[in-house]
């Protein structure tokens, strides 16, 4: 099972315009660029109206995940257009939306414009998406070469966009993806100023995600940083994916179901068998024993109390955090008087429990506790829309 190890986004207004009308949305399993367009602030509201629809996250189904998506996308166009002819200085405004939602083998593209989405896999970079700009039909119908395309003066005019019509044909692509792919999505400020081959130069001289897309944005300004340059980078990471790992998981699942109620009993036995063996404690006065005892009480505790927090970080729960977003924690669901809590957050989904129905709402509200396995799996279900309503 896949998930998303780390991410990193950056946008940036470039050196020549004013105001920057990229958006993007970077919260696991969904990322986002939108690249707006249009007078004023219109090209703001269009891609800004785009990444919020988008963050609300794809609706629960039984279609596919590329079908959801692309009602998403369905509805962000019509919100977009609504706005651009109830207001004229919105007259004609667009976005370009290029998303990416990760699932358990695979990761989800839905896209319109010319924003873009890379695969970085060992070593080689692909692009995934295909531009829909002037210059790149002309390419397909073979009247320009990518190279006479790559610096075009008319490359920034795009064919299709969210906004300018009432409705609009995405591109959607599922394609397989495995642990250390790395998936970069940018606007085209970044592709019409840094080369393919430069991109994949910064991707190859550094693993660190903030390093190498703080470097892209800075190639891109030091080419000119003739638009708003956007860039989302996300690393995915495969979970419980072998049979080991799930051995794993079971075993330590199973010491912490068993170790809780051990340290209590069995810890007793011997600290107690050892004390009255001590030469020196034998020939103490009764007076001494309350004391020993108060010892022997305090080692106990210690014991039991460090054997359940052992046990406690052995296991998951699924829970909600403070903002409603469903959260995969380590640890058990309560807290100490002292406000301390016994558990951590593990992943964090951009699935909010205000999306779901009540019983799915229900399930999340349990905090059963899980192994890490379980506990992802529930949520990969709950994202995928595909735990059934008990
Ligand atoms: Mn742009």
């Amino acid at each position: 099972m896949l998930r998303v190890g780390e991410h990193f986004e950056r946008t940036d207004t470039g050196m020549q315009r004013r105001v920057n009308e990229d958006a993007f949305h970077a919260r696991a399993p969904l990322f986002a660029v939108a690249d707006g367009m249009g007078g004023a602030q219109a090209g703001e509201v269009a891609s800004g109206t785009a990444v919020e629809i988008l963050s609300a996250g794809i609706p629960a189904g039984s279609e596919p995940v590329d079908r959801r998506l692309a009602e998403l996308v369905q509805s962000a166009n019509a919100r977009i257009h609504e706005l651009s002819v109830s207001d004229e200085d919105r007259a004609g405004m667009g976005t370009t939306l290029t998303a990416a939602w990760v699932g358990e083998k695979e990761v989800v593209l839905v896209h319109v414009g010319d924003s873009r989405c890379y695969r970085w896999r060992e070593g080689h970079l692909e692009r995934l998406t295909d531009d829909h700009s002037l210059v790149e039909e002309m390419v397909r119908q073979g009247r320009l070469t990518p190279e006479e395309a790559a610096i075009h003066p008319q490359r920034s005019i795009i064919t299709r966009a969210l906004g300018p019509e009432q409705t609009v044909v995405p591109d959607t692509l599922t394609v397989p993806a495995r642990g250390d792919d790395l998936f970069l999505l940018c606007s085209d400020g970044l592709t019409s100023m840094v080369p393919e081959a430069e991109i994949a130069e910064v991707l190859a001289s550094t693993g660190d995600l903030e390093t190498a897309g703080r470097a892209l944005v800075d190639r891109a300004n030091a080419a000119g940083g003739k638009d708003n340059i956007t860039v989302v980078l996300f690393r995915l990471e495969g979970v419980g994916t072998s049979a080991e790992e799930e051995a794993e998981m079971t075993r330590l699942n199973m010491d912490a179901v068993t170790a809780a109620p051990v340290p209590a009993t069995a810890a007793a036995a011997p600290v107690a068998a050892r004390a009255p063996r001590a030469p020196r404690e034998a020939g103490k006065k009764r007076g001494w024993r309350p004391g020993i005892g108060t010892v022997l009480i305090v080692v106990l505790l210690a014991v039991v109390a460090s054997g359940a927090y052992l046990a406690s970080q052995a296991v998951y729960f699924v829970g909600s955090d403070e903002e409603g977003f469903v959260t995969v924690y380590q640890g058990i669901p309560y807290e100490l008087p002292a406000g301390i809590s016994l558990y951590r957050e593990d992943y964090s989904s951009g699935l909010n429990i205000g999306q779901l129905p009540p019983a799915q709402r229900r399930t999340v509200g349990e905090h059963q506790m899980r192994s890490l396995a379980d506990a992802n799996d529930l949520v990969r279900q709950l994202e995928t829309g595909r735990l059934g309503v008990p």
